[in-house]
């Protein structure tokens, strides 16, 4: 037997009363992720309304049975509930605000759809409302900032107008013949969602009675997704919070950036450009400093050992990796010089050596890191590695050194 949806004639019914047609315990791949005994129940009434056309189903109590999730399984909709009801006469109840959001978000696609398609000849292909953000995507050209804004004033006025939302019956050909926004081949009577001079739009789901009812529609962002354009949008109370909540990351920024919210920009533009250059003047400082510890390095390890060579090791603390990187190619710069350096904290390491040194750095680094453990490689005169234990640094330098002597 067919469920009455009491939804379709009235979409502000909140409670009802209805008689249980059939109730079982549900087999597991039906009740696909709700955990616990689920019940399934068919109502010969209901106000529950099923995810299906866009719009997520509705939760509430029947009696004293929490609904979980509701099916729309063709003439029956099925409602999945956590407890038997005790009684073949139940009371129903949803969720109300729950519902209302999704009413508000719902009938604002309606609207907002027309807007696009009206004013910038973009249809929409489908619609999603989401727990936190809707989105419509629409195909066509590309919609400007000018058009995404145009679209969202000029909804927004219908709303300001408040203007009635109807619903109106009749076959796929009387619809035409109205101005249905997208024609659907489907036989018998069709409902449709009616936004006084604005909107004719074939539709199963629940909507507001007036445009007012909206409260308001804020387009966000819009982004290519394979051929389409989707557009973020929210209506209603989430618009309210929305709102409100980006005046709050607003507000933190500025008193982050200790300027006005109207600020922020400029502010944030400036503090980037100082960052900027300060980066490049620390690089050229460190660069220096690097050069400069090289420079008496070598003047320290002025004796070459017995084969000519002469070992700048190292291990520093507290530097970046590149502080190694201008300090190794300083060192690098003398003849039958070789550099093995390392960082007390990162356990990174750098051996590097003039050509003339005639040794291959990268084979050594990667004897050292056999033995002491980690990652790493490069050339002949230069090459970088990373320990796996930070700690045995000072055995990594000292394993170095040794090799370098035989
Ligand atoms: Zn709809």
């Amino acid at each position: 037997m067919a469920t009455r949806r009491l939804y379709y004639d009235d979409s502000f019914e909140k409670e009802f009363t209805a008689r249980v047609m059939h109730c079982e315990v549900l087999p597991p791949d039906l009740s696909k992720g709700i955990t616990g005994t689920v019940w399934g129940l068919i109502l010969d009434r209901t106000a529950f309304y099923p995810t299906s056309g866009g719009q997520p189903n509705d939760l509430g109590k029947i009696e004293d049975a929490n609904v979980l999730d509701v099916r729309d399984e063709g003439d029956e909709i099925l409602h999945l509930v956590d407890r038997r009801p005790a009684s073949p006469e139940v009371n129903g109840c949803i969720n109300w605000p729950r519902r209302f959001d999704h009413m508000q978000q719902h009938t604002g696609q309606h609207l907002l759809s027309a807007m696009f398609q009206e004013r910038f000849g973009l249809p929409t292909v489908s619609f999603h409302l989401g727990a936190e953000i809707c989105t419509i995507d629409l195909r066509g050209i590309e919609p400007s900032d000018a058009f995404l804004e145009g679209a969202e004033r000029a909804a927004n006025q219908v709303i300001f107008e408040d203007r009635p939302v109807n619903v109106r019956y009749g076959t796929a050909d009387q619809l035409s013949r109205l101005g249905v926004r997208k024609e659907v081949e489907r036989e018998g009577i069709l409902r449709a969602i009616e936004i006084e001079s604005a909107d004719l739009q074939p539709c199963g789901g629940t909507h507001v009675k007036r445009t007012g009812q909206i409260g308001l529609i804020l387009v966000r962002r819009c982004a290519k997704v394979r051929q389409d354009w989707r557009v973020e949008f929210v209506c209603g109370g989430r618009a309210e919070r929305v709102a409100r909540r980006d005046f709050q990351w607003l507000q933190q920024a500025a008193e982050k950036l200790s300027c006005a919210p109207e600020e922020v920009v400029p502010a944030a533009t400036r503090a980037l450009a100082e960052r900027d250059t300060n980066f490049k003047n620390y690089r050229a400082v460190l660069e220096r400093l690097a050069k400069a510890e090289a420079a008496l390095a070598l003047v320290a390890q002025a004796a070459p050992g017995p084969d000519g060579l002469r070992v700048v090791s190292r291990i520093f603390e507290n530097v970046p990796a590149d502080y190694l990187g201008f300090f190794a190619t300083e060192v690098a710069k003398a003849e039958k010089t070789i550099a093995l350096l390392a960082t007390s904290e990162e356990g990174q390491l750098l051996f590097a050596q003039h050509p003339s040194a005639d040794k291959d750095v990268n084979a050594l680094l990667k004897r050292v890191l056999e033995q002491v453990g980690g990652k790493g490689g490069g050339r002949r005169d230069f090459a970088r590695g990373k320990l796996g234990d930070a700690a045995k640094v000072q055995e990594a330098i000292k394993v170095g050194e040794s090799l370098v002597q035989k």
